[in-house]
């Protein structure tokens, strides 16, 4: 089981000609807890900035972490150092967005793949060469595969190689941050599709990382909404897609279409206006409230905990019971994949 406490990652903001004096922080993730059980997947989305990447980087200690902990198969990560640190990493892996610029180019598929398999030592001499010819016919590509070099895949075929060099780790968690987003519509239904039976082949646990609900409702059992550096909505996929509490969430999902033309022709959308505020200097109270349809004035001084709105359904708003009742339960969104 994965589980973060208390997250948080801070940017330091400094100033001064001869000497930097920090003069501010860029609140990137604050105070963040999540919850992954063995083998499930928790999809964490929100909006580009709302500093969900960070959080990813953060277990993976690829940031520096301003406070709290995070705990991966009874190892506390967040106070390795040194060897002990890049050993416990072995069972962390992260997928990225861009297939390309995550592989080095001047490296073939089999060098890119057996390099993990060396750094650990997983294996020796000729086993590394029938791992690396595994690892490809699990992510479904050819074994020819193996001379080429990334150019020379279409961005579909990259991802896969970018999957297959996490699994050559053999990791138990793997993160995935935006993974299909640069990819094809066509394409991102397929590379969900092969993470799916990876998982159920392999008990994988992920963190899905996206910005697009769609997606992340077709492959997640749980999800985090992210707003600018916390958590203000998490419940089952099933759940939130249905029954959602927060303004921030309904308006997403707003955005999110439906696959009925009727319903989607007469369903009320809540648009979310402005950008997202500067995590420099946040809003006071409920940080969502200037851009929230429901705001009060108790939502401009007192910020709202996150808390069990319904059993096994959190939400950070003080009117969240409110809403509840004042919207009809929303139709399924769209199941692209
Ligand atoms: Fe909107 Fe207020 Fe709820 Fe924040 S606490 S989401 S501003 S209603």
């Amino acid at each position: 089981m994965l589980t973060v406490r208390d997250l948080k990652v801070h940017f330091p903001i400094t100033k001064g000609v001869f000497f930097d004096r920090v003069v501010g922080a860029v609140r990137a993730v604050d105070g963040v807890d999540l919850t992954i059980p063995d083998g499930a997947t928790l999809g964490l989305v929100g909006e580009s900035g709302c500093g969900k990447s960070t959080v990813g980087k953060a277990i993976l200690r690829l940031v520096p972490l301003t406070s709290g902990t995070v705990r991966f198969d009874d190892v506390e990560l967040s106070a390795l150092h040194g060897e002990a640190l890049r050993t416990a990493r072995r069972k962390v892996q992260m997928i990225f967005q861009d297939p390309y610029a995550s592989l080095d180019p001047r490296q073939n598929v089999e060098s890119i793949l057996a390099e993990p398999i060396r750094t650990h030592a997983l294996r020796k001499g000729a086993a590394i060469d029938t791992r690396v010819v595994e690892l490809l016919d699990s992510v479904g590509l050819p074994r020819t595969a193996a001379g080429r070099y990334p150019h020379e895949f279409s961005g579909g075929q990259r991802q896969r190689i970018g999957i297959a060099r996490a699994l050559a780790a053999e990791p138990s968690l793997i993160i995935a941050d935006e993974p299909v987003s640069a990819l094809d519509v066509s394409i991102q239904a397929q590379v969900v599709n092969l993470l799916a039976d990876l998982q159920e082949q392999l008990d994988l646990t992920y963190l899905f990382i996206s910005h697009d609900l769609a997606i992340v409702r077709h492959i997640a059992d749980d999800v985090a909404v992210m707003y600018l550096g916390g958590i203000v909505e998490t419940t089952s996929a099933e759940l939130l897609y249905t029954r959602p509490l927060h303004p921030y969430t309904l308006a997403l999902l707003s955005a999110v279409p439906i696959p009925d033309p009727i319903v989607e022709d007469t369903r009320r959308r809540t648009v979310l206006e402005g950008d997202l505020p500067s995590p420099a200097n946040p809003p006071s109270g409920c940080r969502f409230h200037t851009r929230c349809v429901y705001v009060r004035d108790r939502c401009v001084t007192e910020r709202p905990e996150l808390r069990e709105v319904e059993p096994g359904h959190m939400a950070a708003c003080h009117f969240a019971e409110e809403i509840a009742v004042s919207i009809s339960p929303r139709p399924a969104v769209d199941q692209r994949p």
